[in-house]
């Protein structure tokens, strides 16, 4: 948004964006042009402006801050193509267009080329609904598609979930002219970054400290962190599920790794409502979606049971590992499209654990005593990588029925699962303890605390290890430590079931 006494800076700006890879700059002059000499220096901005430009006075009624009448825009418009050079793109909405013959007959004019000086500027006729998905929103492409006078199609809505973005992508497939189709908010990232897959006119990003819809990406962040230039149609794409999403650290590492292997793929963070039907309307999207190229999910709380249900609905094969366990973290669809659900938890415990016991302590995980904390979902992949791998497994949890769910469910082919009750801690020494509950973890339940009891014994051999990556150093891992136990945090064994999502879905290893 460019103010009056901000023309200097905001083309800085430009050149800047222009010097990073920026093709086009939008210049938003929603309340410039009220002000005194307001058009004037908006001309100015144009003529020296160091890209291509698309102008927009955008009003209030479709989330801009322009408040003045019909006349004083159309004025503006009129002096905006009369700039030499005119602006590459006027940005007019729809409803200005169904306000008067005056709008029309300007749009009409900048089609036959008559108003501009060199070359000409061109109408992009858009609309916008910051509350969510437009009432007749199909009809209104429609409509905008229909019109000669116009050079592209603009729709940009407020996504309510993340399958908004198909019908954005449907749109960009369906387009009968160069269309601009995409949401805001913090679902809308998907139709952002992927516009050039499905051949969008174009995407916005923000400088660092200008943006004019919520969840643009920065500049920086769409050319680096999205590599958006080499996204093609054939980009592969990946999702991690889960609610809340927004602090998975899945999206950063697993496009980092699809980067440095110059595997085309990104994956997207995808927040799902906890309940079932939303999981199934969601992937069942994904999949469906033509020209999306969805080829697997990391799935987190609390979808790893919805994923092992969806599998078994749609006839999916489930690996071993995750029909025991009862819970699926990863699937991959191939380009047959079979899909197929695995838990890389369980393996990932097992080998940081294994690895970790032989360089501190130098002991075997096989015969080894361990004491897992806690019944949840962590627990359970601990308790069966662990026993599976031959260790002697003690469960301790807050709840106890839930303990003894637990080793009820897994006893079978693992053998006896002891459940130690809270009042009653043994006095046996562990080679192990592995906390899997969500204590100690920032904004979790109990931030500052740790989930070990008092009494029971820690030493240097003894190898504690706490599931919860965030933060690096949780209480139980500085008390670990304080006692001179070796120790180990949840990241190793967050990079390890990574790692192994990463083989399933590429075919190879991440380079290091
Ligand atoms: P979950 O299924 O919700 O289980 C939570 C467990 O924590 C339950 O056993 C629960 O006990 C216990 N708990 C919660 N609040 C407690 C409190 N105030 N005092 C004592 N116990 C408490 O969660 P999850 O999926 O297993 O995740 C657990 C932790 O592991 C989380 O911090 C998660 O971030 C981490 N994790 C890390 C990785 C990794 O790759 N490093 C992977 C998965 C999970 P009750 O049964 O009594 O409710």
């Amino acid at each position: 948004m460019v103010r009056s006494d901000g023309i200097s800076r905001a083309l800085d700006l430009a050149r800047e964006a222009k010097g990073h890879g920026a093709d086009l700059v939008e210049w938003r002059l929603d309340s410039l042009v009220e002000t005194e000499g307001g058009i004037r220096a908006a001309v100015r901005l144009i003529e020296e402006s160091p890209l291509p430009c698309i102008v927009t006075v955008r009003d209030e009624s479709e989330g801009g801050a322009f408040g003045g009448g019909h006349e004083t825009r159309l004025a503006a418009w009129h002096a905006f193509a009369s700039a030499s050079p005119p602006p590459a793109y006027i940005d007019i909405e729809l409803a200005a267009m169904h306000e008067g013959e005056s709008s029309r007959a300007f749009v009409a004019s900048l089609h036959r080329g008559s108003v501009a000086h060199e070359g000409r500027a061109r109408a992009i006729l858009s609309f916008h609904d910051f509350r969510g998905r437009p009432p007749g929103l199909s009809g209104k492409v429609s409509e905008i598609w229909a019109d000669q006078s116009v050079a592209v199609a603009k729709v940009v809505w407020t996504a309510r979930t993340a399958r908004d973005n198909m019908e954005a992508f449907e749109l960009l497939r369906l387009r009968a002219k160069p269309t601009i189709a995409l949401c805001m908010g913090e679902h809308g990232l998907m139709s952002r970054v992927l516009a050039p897959k499905f051949g969008g006119f174009l995407t916005y990003a923000r400088s660092d400290e200008h943006g004019t819809a919520p969840g643009q990406p920065t500049l920086h962040e769409l050319l680096e962190d999205w590599d958006f230039r080499t996204i093609t149609r054939s980009t592969k794409v990946y999702a991690v599920i889960g609610y809340p999403v927004a602090h998975s650290r899945s999206p950063a590492v697993h496009n980092t790794w699809f980067r440095k292997a110059k595997f085309d793929g990104r994956m997207f963070p995808v927040a799902v409502a906890p309940m079932w039907e939303a999981f199934k309307a969601t992937l069942g999207e994904l999949i469906a979606c033509e020209g999306l190229d969805f080829s697997g999910a990391a799935v987190t709380a609390p979808h790893k049971v919805h994923a092992l249900d969806y599998l078994a609905e749609v006839g999916g094969k489930v690996d071993d590992d995750a029909a025991a366990l009862g819970a699926v973290n990863t699937i991959v669809r191939g380009t047959d499209g079979s899909l197929r659900g695995m838990n890389t938890d369980a393996g990932a415990i097992v080998e940081v654990i294994e690895g970790a016991l032989a360089s501190s302590t130098k002991k075997r995980l096989k015969g080894a005593r361990v004491l897992v904390l806690g019944a949840g979902g962590a627990a359970r992949a601990a308790v069966y990588g662990l026993a599976k791998a031959g260790a002697m497994v003690s469960i301790l949890n807050r709840t106890p029925k839930h303990a003894k769910q637990l080793a009820k469910d897994l006893a079978g082919d693992l053998g006896e699962i002891a459940v130690v009750s809270p009042g009653h801690l043994p006095k046996e020494k562990f080679d192990v303890i592995a906390n899997c509950t969500s204590v100690g973890m920032t904004a979790g339940p109990d931030p500052e605390g740790d989930p070990l009891p008092e009494g029971v014994a820690l030493d240097a051999s003894t190898l504690v290890f706490d599931a919860v990556y965030a933060p690096e150093e949780t209480p139980l891992l500085a008390r670990a430590k304080r006692c001179g136990a070796p120790t180990l945090g949840g990241a190793a064994m967050f990079l390890a079931q990574a790692r192994a999502q990463f083989r399933a879905w590429t075919g190879s290893a991440p380079l290091p």
